[in-house]
């Protein structure tokens, strides 16, 4: 009963040329209804791409937790939405690393997106090191407990869960792998937001999705779609990734 949910973070790629991708994609998830489809872009873009968007929503990638103020270089969940974004990302593991947000920062972004009525997914993931040392679950139900803000509701929160070392890689879990870390984020949040909501909530899996492995991972019981980096770039790529939800 949970609707597929297949969002492409565009990272920081993307000038106005590729606005006709934006475009494509959003005419590919048209047809695709029992899909829902996102494009998370650099805030840049969202104004132009939200009246382009067909059936793609537009996202963002970050937003600050306060509403306004002395914080130079940063956006507001007001303005995002105002631009044409209705989900923001947050706690990345590339701004967990490059800007060091904890995940007390990254609840709070949440709330301040939830405050303005944007859609949230609420990134968790280890690193290489944390799986090699066959720690990968409790680290994740650790950050999922640290970042899940308060009255956390499907019908406002996804998570995705993007291990660090299959970002960008084109390496990936097993699907056993994959398959334990989703029970135990659903089991998580059952414990920390109760059943109803545990059930609800949309888990996505991130980190490497592509044409060839989309359909095998999104087939899996707890996996409720894919965040997609490289392969969201382009219509080319992104929709058979669509496809396979
Ligand atoms: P890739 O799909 O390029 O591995 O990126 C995954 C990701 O980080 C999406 O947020």
């Amino acid at each position: 009963s949970r609707r597929m949910l297949v969002v492409g973070n565009w990272k920081m790629n993307g000038l106005r040329t590729q606005l006709g991708d934006v475009e494509a994609i959003g005419a590919f998830a048209a047809d695709h209804p029992t899909v829902e489809v996102g494009l998370c872009l650099p805030a840049t873009l969202i104004g132009a791409a939200a009246d382009k968007a067909g059936g793609a929503f537009i996202g963002a990638q970050d937003c600050h937790a306060k509403t306004s103020g002395a914080h130079t270089g940063c956006l507001s969940a007001a303005m995002l939405k105002e631009a044409g974004a209705s989900c923001v990302i947050v706690g990345h593991s590339e701004r967990r690393t490059d800007q060091h947000e904890s995940s007390a920062d990254v609840a709070a972004k949440a709330l301040a997106a939830k405050a303005e009525g944007l859609q949230v997914i609420l990134c968790l993931g280890e690193s290489l090191e944390t799986r090699d040392a066959g720690e990968a679950l409790p680290f994740v139900l650790g950050q999922l407990a640290d970042s899940l803000p308060a009255g956390a509701g499907a019908d406002w929160l996804s998570i995705a869960y993007e291990p660090i070392w299959a970002i960008g890689t084109g390496r990936i879990p097993t699907m056993e792998q994959i398959a334990e870390m989703h029970g135990g984020i659903r089991g998580k949040l059952a414990e920390l937001a109760g059943p109803e909501v545990a059930a609800g909530m949309r888990v996505l899996y991130g980190g490497s999705v592509n044409a060839d492995n989309a359909a095998e991972i999104f087939a899996l019981e707890d996996v409720d779609g894919g965040l997609v980096g490289g392969a969201s770039l382009t219509a080319a790529k992104f929709g058979p990734v669509i496809a396979a939800a």
